[in-house]
């Protein structure tokens, strides 16, 4: 299967430990070779040596945007739909908060019970600052059609989720929301780069992702937001900074935003973890959403098979067996998932624990070979064939899982 796979030649751009098999891309991906070349040029050349002229001559101000627009092609959206700026959870703040002044005759929020905790808290936070009542509701989101009603303003969800790796159907659901009125936000940090997306096809107003998972950004990397054509220069970022002002070196006391997605930058870009980013983007102009997708599947419908086949009855495979709604990851859930990540991790095969009881293994088709998927499961074999997992040192879980 290695021999005929398009996407081998591609692992050798990263840097990966030899023997070991990495399985936590979705937590965060491995660096590549072009990251280093991009943010030493940086140092050296623009730092060094344009000071701060780089800001202009180096393309550090429009940075946001220019490698917005080389990110686009990876959600479906147009060149000047997304910006690159801040972290996650700061893009949620700022495109909830805008959203919610788009609908002000509405006053619910609706979000996943099972979303990422941190997606639940700022929207719960951002909805206090809207100037009127804000319900927040954290709902199943098999029960979407039930909740939907003409108050509500907006819907907030994750795509893949988190935890399961269960992959939503963007465009039924988006659909879903604008027929009950409503702005449909998606959270992308478990898809871009991982599952193939169409914003501009689904009609999606917002979206917002991560660029340190499948995007291989680097610890802490830029986010990402999505501002459909349509809603930038309506919608208002809550967050307003002199980069986001129509005219920042004026220095005027009022506020005036700038066009397009520049509006959404609100202060200095982080011009070194930028370059990190650009330089792992390059990986995108060798492949494609689908070849990527393509070898996805390939390689957890293997992982699933082997785990069924070698170790029967032992773990409830908690990820869709069902194409459409999969992600790039496989959770496995099993009453000692903690120390089975953790003997595994000794092994040499690196996924991670997700609470309360699932082993979390990502599967990221640019730098992973379909042997090291038999490997990964011959060391899961051992781990539970010899309950390395009932080690007491594994009784105690480390902060970060
Ligand atoms: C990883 C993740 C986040 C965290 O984002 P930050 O960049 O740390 O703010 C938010 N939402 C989801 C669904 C995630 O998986």
């Amino acid at each position: 299967m290695d021999v005929s796979d398009k996407l081998a030649p591609l692992r050798s751009e990263f840097s990966l430990n030899p023997g070991e098999i990495y399985l936590d891309g979705n937590s965060l991906g491995p660096v590549s070779k072009n990251v280093g070349v991009r943010v030493n040029e940086v140092i050296n050349d623009q730092w060094a040596k344009g000071l701060v002229r780089s800001w202009s001559a180096a393309g550090w101000m429009a940075a946001p945007l220019t490698i917005g627009a080389k990110l686009a092609p990876l959600i479906g959206a147009k060149a000047n739909e997304v910006l690159v700026a801040d972290t996650l959870t700061f893009a949620i703040a700022k495109l909830v908060g805008g959203a919610l002044k788009l609908r002000p005759e509405r006053n619910i929020v609706l979000t996943d019970v099972a979303n990422f905790h941190s997606d639940i808290y700022i929207i719960n936070e951002v909805a206090k600052w809207a100037g009127r009542p804000i319900e927040v509701r954290t709902i199943n989101r098999n029960n979407l059609a039930e909740e939907l009603n003409e108050n509500v303003a907006l819907v907030e969800f994750t795509q893949v989720d988190y935890r399961t790796g269960e992959m939503l159907d963007m465009k039924s659901i988006t659909k879903m929301v604008h027929d009950a009125g409503a702005l449909m936000m998606w959270d992308f940090a478990h898809s871009t780069g991982a599952v193939p997306l169409d914003v501009e096809g689904c009609d999606v107003d917002f979206a917002a992702g991560c660029g340190y998972k499948y995007l291989n950004g680097g610890p802490g990397a830029p986010a990402f937001m999505y501002i459909r054509e349509k809603w930038q220069n309506v919608i208002e970022n809550p967050i307003p900074g002199w980069l986001g002002h129509a005219r920042p070196f004026d220095f005027e006391l009022g506020y005036e935003a700038a066009l397009g997605m520049q509006a959404f930058v609100t202060s200095s870009p982080s011009i070194l973890a930028l370059a990190s980013l650009d330089g792992a983007l390059d990986i995108w102009s060798k492949t494609t959403m689908s070849e990527v997708r393509t070898k996805s599947l390939a390689l957890t419908d293997l992982f699933i098979a082997l785990v069924e086949e070698r170790l029967p009855g032992v773990f409830e495979v908690v990820t869709p067996l069902e194409h459409a709604k999969r992600g790039s990851q496989v959770a496995l859930r099993h009453a000692e998932s903690y120390g089975i990540v953790q003997a595994l991790i000794e092994r040499g095969v690196i996924g991670d624990f997700r609470d309360p009881d699932i082993c979390r293994l990502g599967f990221t088709p640019l730098y992973l070979g379909f042997t090291e998927v038999y490997d990964a499961v011959d060391r899961l074999v051992d781990v539970m064939n010899s309950k390395a997992y009932a080690d007491p040192r594994f009784k105690v879980r480390n902060a970060i899982t």
